[in-house]
């Protein structure tokens, strides 16, 4: 068992804090937001009324925050000043390699050791403890972190040194977009041409059509019981987030001269769709953007 600060308590954070304490770890979390605290609480798992209160006995610090500029912000050298050496710290959040490299080369010249491990597998992942962690750092943290990463997720990979898991994190997301959204269209094209939603998706799982998005994501509603599509997009992967990652992407694209241009129009695609008042819901909500209701 060991004492874990977990920092970041939302759709993500919170239910991986929860299987953490479920596996019997001692888990303190802190977040802004006292509806998240109150959910980790009534897990069974201690909260903090700060970030620096969270990490007072901690040997493993968590954090899940939405971009890396909150990252950069938690991990100021004060922060790092009050954890005990030798603390693991493990960032899941996506961001930037950038940041990620930065926070932890000061981690590490304060005595702390740092991986990047960011996750794919969804909200509903991070609820079933299946999410796939992918991490950047040294292979003997990699080594140390595994078994409480074990305790959230199913495959653990180890993609190379500092900043390599969120390298390999957004190319994954930029996968996810194209499909997601390569999905909507397809989809948007049978419901015009007469096909039922349901009928279609169960065709294109079977058929060479099949991807994540399908299987588990469906974005049409009603078609998947679980999806975010089916209650109204909410408690799902925000727009904003994919935006950002699809951001993330791009920047990438940019500075290793990298041709993405699949990646660069869903960028566009989504930033419309966060312009028009759709930032905060989740991102199959795309479907909506070619999908408009017969009057
Ligand atoms: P979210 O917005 O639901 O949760 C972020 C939480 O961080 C919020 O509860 C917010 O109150 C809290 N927070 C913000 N600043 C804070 C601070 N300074 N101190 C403490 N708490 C603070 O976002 P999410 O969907 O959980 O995503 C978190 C990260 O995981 C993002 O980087 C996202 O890109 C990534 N991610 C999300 C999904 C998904 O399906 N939602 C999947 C994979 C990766």
């Amino acid at each position: 068992m060991s004492n874990i600060a977990f920092i970041g308590l939302g759709n993500m954070g919170g239910p991986m804090a929860v299987n953490l304490v479920k596996k019997g770890h001692h888990v303190v979390g802190f977040d802004l937001s006292d509806s998240a605290l109150n959910i980790l609480a009534s897990a069974g798992g201690q909260t903090a009324d700060s970030a620096v209160e969270a990490v007072k006995d901690a040997d493993i610090v968590i954090s899940m925050l939405p971009s890396g500029k909150h990252v950069a912000e938690l991990y100021s050298e004060e922060f790092i000043d009050q954890l005990k050496p030798n603390t693991l710290l493990i960032d899941s959040s996506t961001i930037d390699a950038v940041t990620a490299r930065s926070v932890a080369e000061l981690a590490s010249s304060k005595g702390c050791k740092m991986i990047d491990a960011p996750v794919s597998g969804g909200t509903s992942g991070a609820q079933a403890g299946t999410l796939t962690f992918i991490v950047g750092g040294r292979q003997e943290d990699y080594e140390k972190a595994r078994p409480v990463l074990k305790c959230m997720g199913q495959n653990i990979f180890y993609a190379g040194t500092s900043g390599a898991g969120q390298v390999a994190k957004i190319c994954n997301n930029m996968l996810l977009a194209i499909h997601m959204i390569g999905t909507s269209e397809a989809i948007n094209l049978g419901i015009k041409n007469g096909l039922n939603p349901k009928v279609l998706s169960e065709i294109m799982q079977k058929s060479s059509g099949k991807n994540w998005s399908l299987e588990v994501y469906n974005p049409y509603p009603g078609v998947m019981e679980n999806a975010p599509a089916s209650r109204e997009y909410s408690g799902g992967f925000a727009v904003d987030l994919m935006t950002k990652d699809l951001g993330l992407a791009a920047e990438a694209g940019l500075e290793s001269k990298t041709s993405t241009p699949l990646g660069n129009t869903a960028l566009n695609l989504y930033r419309m769709w966060s312009d028009a008042g759709n930032g905060k819901i989740d991102f199959s909500s795309i479907i909506q953007f070619l999908h408009k209701e017969e009057k």
